[in-house]
């Protein structure tokens, strides 16, 4: 017998149609690229959302389009996820630090119509417009005041918008339909896309929602400093106008100096990215000799947080979350909140749990298997792959069969290609990714672990660990890392201060100093680009 209940599509449109009557005083603030504070509340955005969306029909855009953005975090970004997605076209968010062969590629890829650019990216695509589709329509993101000259024959964002009504009739149509797309950067082989539709973006914003509610409120500010060219800001843009926080959007500048300007003006509450950001963040903190004012809680994921940098949060009473996911989730896996007993646990303990990834969000399931695809328990140290199934997470790779196959097993799960385990609390701890495991004498060994560690010694400000090849021990790690100062400790007082949490032969064998990491365009540190500048090193027990 089925249920009798009405059935209405989970659509975009929704989400800020309900924003703007249920949360009218919520705000999008932005550092706009022309270099001032912009402030427009939801149901302003809502009305110029609907401005977009008749321009973009007189484009002659329909459902299935694929629309490219490149652009920073602002409220005009803000507006063309809701405009385009809203008619039932495609947002596809482009990363604008990807090399130009890849933008190429995914461009060319997704077939993309019209894209939507900042001022800043106006060289980045001239550069590279011969080798984009011919017919592409450029519109540039400000005012006809504002315009650069360009070879584009761009249009003009706020003259698309000009004089258009400011109610739109949104479509209802199937919730299935795709709304947005982002790639990944590719680390290996070529941008895989990742293709969201209505139904998962909502039931994903649902979902985080959730895991918040004690922080999220009408009013409350989210700076989302994760970007809305990576997997859609992790979901804010549709998390933050269901629960009425203001948004406060940081445009181009995203160093320690601009952010903690930004943060102290706004009053931010709750700051959301991945942790490179945060060590300028932290740098300019220890500059100040204070946090920016009103600063309580931060999300901290896309890469493991350094044990370090939660304590030193946590020390200046900013509540810290620590989240697993990845692109093809949505992308949220895991969330940071704690259960009320970890308040009550001495610091060391509270900041052990905190390190871990913290636990799934509702709607997404977690296996872990070993190599011979066998389940593990969920004890805490059992260690495999994990896998994921859920409403928000892809079923495949936009026009890649290939890439499908290997990424879905045959009960249907996503494999990640991280390696963790999964304690009797529920909390996940990441060891590595899988490539990035070091394997010595036939035991693994965490990099994550090793640069958290090494991370802890004052001296050290950044560190990567990398496997290099080993006639005997298969590989053996070796620590790159970035002084903090001007002093550069020696292997042996590196080993003592790890040597508690370590055994000997886990520890690494050598320490390269460098004056900077490689990062990638999510910015971590690319390993991959780090294991070819150190190609010819030879480990300190085979040099001859
Ligand atoms: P890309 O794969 O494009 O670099 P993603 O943001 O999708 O970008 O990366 C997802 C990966 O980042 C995960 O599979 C995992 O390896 C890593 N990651 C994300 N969050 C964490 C975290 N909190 N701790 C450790 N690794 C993480």
């Amino acid at each position: 017998m089925q249920g009798m209940m009405m059935h209405r599509p989970l659509l975009i449109s929704e989400i800020l149609t309900y924003a703007a009557q249920a949360h009218p005083t919520g705000e999008i603030v932005s550092a706009r690229t022309e270099g001032d504070i912009h402030r427009q509340t939801y149901p302003e955005t809502a009305a110029r959302v609907a401005q977009l969306a008749h321009g973009l029909g007189k484009l002659g855009i329909k459902i299935g389009d694929r629309i490219a953005t490149m652009a920073w975090n602002t409220h005009r970004h803000f507006e063309i996820y809701y405009g385009v997605s809203g008619i039932g076209a495609i947002t596809h968010t482009i990363n604008p630090r990807l090399s130009p062969e890849q933008l190429i590629y995914i461009v060319n890829h997704a077939a993309d119509t019209v894209l939507f650019l900042d001022t800043t990216f106006v060289p980045l695509l001239e550069a590279v417009r011969a080798h984009l589709p011919a017919d592409m329509r450029y519109i540039i993101m400000t005012d006809r005041a504002h315009m650069p000259e360009n070879t584009l024959d761009a249009l003009c964002y706020e003259e698309l918008l000009a004089g258009e009504d400011t109610h739109f009739e949104w479509p209802e149509f199937d919730e299935n339909t795709a709304a947005a797309l982002c790639y990944t950067s590719g680390t290996t082989g070529d941008p895989k896309g990742s293709l969201y539709s209505h139904r998962s973006t909502v039931l994903h914003a649902l979902m985080v929602v959730l895991v918040q509610a004690d922080v999220f409120s009408q009013g409350v500010k989210v700076l989302p400093v994760v970007p809305m060219f990576h997997v859609n800001a992790w979901g804010l843009p549709y998390i933050a106008p269901l629960t009425g926080m203001t948004m406060v959007m940081p445009g181009p500048a995203l160093d320690g100096p601009s952010l903690f300007k930004l943060m102290d003006e706004e009053k931010v509450f709750s700051a959301w990215g991945v942790p490179t950001i945060w060590m300028g963040l932290l740098a300019e903190i220890d500059a100040q000799g204070r946090p920016p004012e009103g600063f309580g809680d931060i999300v901290v994921g896309g890469s493991a947080a350094p044990r370090v940098m939660i304590e030193t949060l946590e020390n200046m009473g900013v509540n810290v979350g620590h989240a697993w996911g990845m692109t093809e989730m949505s992308p949220i896996g895991t969330h940071g909140n704690m259960p009320p007993f970890v308040a009550d646990l001495p610091f060391k303990d509270r900041i052990d749990i905190k390190s871990k990834q913290g636990r799934r969000v509702f709607g997404v399931d977690l296996k872990i298997v070993d190599e011979d695809g066998v389940r593990q328990p969920h004890d805490g140290k059992s260690i495999g792959e994990i896998y994921v199934r859920g409403n928000a997470i892809i079923s495949g790779y936009y026009k890649n069969d290939a890439a499908t196959k290997t990424a879905i097993d045959a009960e249907g799960w996503f494999g990640t290609g991280d390696i963790a385990s999964i304690d009797e609390q529920g909390f996940l701890s990441i060891q590595d990714r899988s490539k990035d495991l070091v394997k010595s004498g036939g035991e693994w060994i965490s990099s994550i672990d090793l640069e958290n560690a090494a991370m802890s010694h004052g001296d050290i400000a950044m560190a990567a660990v990398i496997g290099i090849a080993h006639p005997k021990w298969d590989e053996r790690p070796i620590l790159v890392a970035v002084p903090a100062g001007d002093a550069r400790p020696s292997l042996a007082e590196i080993h003592a201060h790890i040597a508690e949490h370590f055994a000997k032969w886990q520890m690494p064998d050598d320490v390269i100093w460098v004056d900077a990491l490689p990062m990638t365009a999510t910015g971590k540190v690319s390993k991959m680009n780090l294991r070819k500048q150190m190609a010819d090193y030879v480990l300190p027990d085979l040099r001859t």
